[in-house]
């Protein structure tokens, strides 16, 4: 460890008081040693709140100003988050929060802030030679540090700066869109999977269409962009897939409406295990997971003296399909029952929506 008259942005930026970042400094207080830079005692000590406290100016704007920003950066504006929670937990603390924020907080959550895509800089938190940071994905498409072009390898950890996060909730990724959430940072991609503000993906099966935007341009999406899905009206429909023996994997998919609410009605043809063809029904709401809870589907084969029954809640779209087939909730049936219940190759499934009253 030497004193240097480098420092990490967490100190140099925000200890404003020329006579403390003396004190800090003649008495060799940050270090930089290989695992990162390194507080010292007196500063660790405090609160984290108590690093920023509200007569600190904010940090230079110049250090965070990035020299490169990639084009496909979501546009989250350091501004645009919305207030949310001040409460700083423990270590390990966890449980979200929401409510009126404080300055300070916010404050300190944007230190955190990547330089090159504006999300969270989270742990394990890597700085440059000098002391910048960029988050682990950036870091990984980047050749230099964005800020000074400095080198970013070999890897140093700034673990003060990874303290400070496991003490500091921070506002949920779709905060611009409405949530109003604020997590521990391990606790942060769990709910971003689910989060209901996260943007909505073509539920068309396959991973062909990339469309994304919100519930509500969902409809127009699948109008415009899949003219050749066909809308059934009534709760109670005959889902007819033609040609079932065709080799692959094949999808089927089409539309009911009903209750005011659209549905869409899925069925995949896939080789979920090696050398045996399985399919897979399921039908999804397009609204959200507590829209669809309002509901319930059955899907029925019936034909031949014989009959297969399926009774669950829609899922939203929200969710897709993918998971439910990889753990069978959905209608399973594989290739020899199909062919019992199929006629000329084509199969009719009967599909019935209902509403739960709650
Ligand atoms: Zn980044
Ligand atoms: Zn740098
Ligand atoms: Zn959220
Ligand atoms: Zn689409």
């Amino acid at each position: 460890m030497r004193p240097t008259s480098h420092t990490a942005d967490v100190v140099c930026n925000d200890v404003k008081n020329e006579e403390k970042k003396k004190f800090l400094y003649t008495r060799g207080g940050i270090c930089q040693g290989k695992s990162g830079w390194v507080l010292c005692p007196l500063q660790t000590q405090l609160e984290p709140l108590a690093l920023f406290p509200p007569s600190a100016s904010r940090p230079d704007s110049e250090h965070r100003t990035p020299l490169a920003a990639s084009p496909s950066s979501p546009a989250r504006c350091s501004s645009a988050v919305p207030a949310a929670a001040a409460v700083i937990s423990g270590p390990g603390g966890g449980g979200g929060g929401a409510g009126p924020v404080s300055p300070q907080h916010h404050e300190l959550t944007s230190l955190f802030e990547c330089p090159v895509c504006f999300d969270y800089v989270l742990p394990p938190i890597l700085q440059c030679q000098a002391g910048h940071l960029v988050c682990n994905q950036c870091r990984q498409k980047l050749s230099c540090c964005p800020t000074c072009r400095g080198a970013l390898t070999p890897s140093i950890r700034n673990l003060a700066m990874e303290k400070v996060a496991s003490a500091v909730l921070f506002p949920c990724k779709y905060a611009t869109t409405g949530c109003s959430l604020t997590l521990h940072h391990t606790e942060k991609p769990e709910h971003e999977d689910i989060c209901e503000y996260r943007p909505y993906s073509c539920p068309c099966p396959g991973a062909s269409c990339k469309w994304q935007g919100s519930l509500e341009a969902v409809m127009s999406h699948l109008m415009h962009a899949h003219k050749s899905i066909t809308t059934l009206q009534g709760e109670d429909i005959v889902f007819l897939a033609t040609d079932i023996n065709l080799p692959g994997a094949v999808d089927w998919v089409m539309m009911q409406s009903c209750f005011g609410h659209h549905f869409m009605l899925v069925l995949e043809k896939q080789e979920k295990y090696e050398g045996h063809q399985q399919f897979f029904a399921i039908v999804l709401l397009i609204g959200t997971r507590k829209q669809a809870e309002n509901f319930a589907y059955r899907l029925e084969l019936n034909g031949n003296r014989r009959r297969l029954t399926w009774e669950a809640t829609p899922r939203s779209i929200h969710d897709g399909v993918a998971a439910a087939i990889m753990n069978s909730d959905c209608l399973v049936f594989d290739t020899a029952i199909a062919h019992l219940f199929a006629d000329n190759g084509n199969l009719g499934i009967n599909v019935t929506i209902s509403t739960c009253c709650p």
